[in-house]
Order: structure tokens, then C-alpha cells, then sequence
């Protein structure tokens, strides 16, 4: 968060991306956190946290869409090296969202494996329509990243470690317009 302050203000530090920072990381890496963000390409969280090389392992899929080998990719450092942060990060205007929800609203499927997209944003469809609200497509953009951290919160890999204080798994969410990431849920105490 400390990063994305100067993202906000231009006052970046650019930290560990210079070649001893490489030779630093080379042989074995520790980062801080795991990032599971949208493939969007105005959300880059290494750009967005201001971090550099080790930091972060970055998960981006359209959406924040989740299955097994993604699930799989988001558990593996808090499950194989204590990596105590896991951030779902979605974002303002994301078009994975809204042609989700177009092809759900309008029960027109989208073609080949985009369609996988759209099963995998059903619950949060379901959950903006039921909470309605002015923007339905922004409503279905923030449940879908309460969805997905609380289901990562609760799966039974990760649970255990939420419970003993070691992981906290945090719902955020991206303004494109200013460049502020807030948090949503389950920031740690
Ligand atoms: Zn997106």
C-alpha cells in the first residue's frame, strides 16, 4: 500500500530492478505477497505496487477468474514457503466483467474458451443482480473479488493458515482513474 501511494502520486521509487537485485533473487526468492489480478493491461500490480523484482508472485487471469491450476498457482507460496499475503485485485471498468455480465444478462453464451470466463464470474453475477445498484457491471466487479478471497479464505489448504494468524487473504479493488488501490475485505488487524 506504502507502494501504491507513490504509484498515486508519481513519487516512485522503482525499488530492486537493477542487476544486483537480480543476482540477489537469482538463486532462491522470498516474496511478501501473491497477487491474483485481472489480465487487463492497465493493471500491472509490479507497476501499480511499485515493486521490483521477488516481490510479488502475480497471478492475472480475465476477470480474477478461478480454477483449479489457478488456484493451485495462488496457493502455492503460502502453502510452500509462508508467503503471509494473498490480494485479490480487481479493477474499475473491466471488460472481462461486463461481457460476462452482457452474456449472462442476455443468456447469450461467448464463443470457444471465453465462455469459461463467464462460468467462472456466475456467482458474482448472481450476486450483483441480487444487490442491484446504479452500475451493475462495477456491483459485479467488487463481488467478484469478495467472492473469490472469501472462497480462498475458507478453501481447506488455505483455511488452516488464515486461522492461525500466518496468511490473510485481502480483497482490493483498482481505480483506473486514479490509480488508488482500496482495500474491500479482510485487511489484517
Ligand atoms: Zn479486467
Amino acid at each position: 500500500m506504502e507502494g501504491n501511494k507513490r504509484w498515486v502520486s508519481g513519487d516512485l521509487q522503482h525499488p530492486d530492478r537493477d542487476p544486483n537485485r537480480r543476482q540477489l533473487v537469482a538463486q532462491q526468492q522470498e516474496p511478501f505477497g501473491a497477487i491474483l489480478s485481472c489480465i487487463d493491461s492497465r493493471v500491472p500490480p509490479e507497476l501499480l505496487f511499485d515493486t521490483g523484482l521477488g516481490a510479488l508472485y502475480v497471478m492475472r487471469t480475465g476477470g480474477e477468474a478461478v480454477g483449479p491450476v489457478v488456484t493451485g498457482s495462488v496457493e502455492y507460496g503460502p502453502m510452500t514457503s509462508d508467503t503471509p499475503l494473498i490480494v485479490v485485485l480487481g479493477h474499475q471498468r473491466c471488460g472481462a466483467v461486463e461481457a460476462a455480465y452482457k452474456s449472462l444478462r442476455d443468456d447469450k453464451p461467448l464463443p470457444g474458451n471465453l465462455q469459461a470466463i463467464v462460468k467462472a464470474l456466475q456467482p458474482a453475477y448472481e450476486q450483483a443482480v441480487r444487490e442491484g445498484g446504479g452500475d451493475p457491471v462495477e456491483t459485479m466487479a467488487r463481488a467478484q473479488v469478495k467472492l473469490t478471497a472469501a472462497d480462498l479464505r475458507s478453501n481447506q489448504d488455505l483455511a488452516p493458515l488464515v486461522g492461525k494468524g500466518a496468511l490473510a487473504v485481502v480483497g482490493a479493488y483498482y481505480s483506473l482513474d486514479t490509480g488508488k488501490v482500496e482495500v474491500l475485505a479482510g485487511a489484517p488487524s
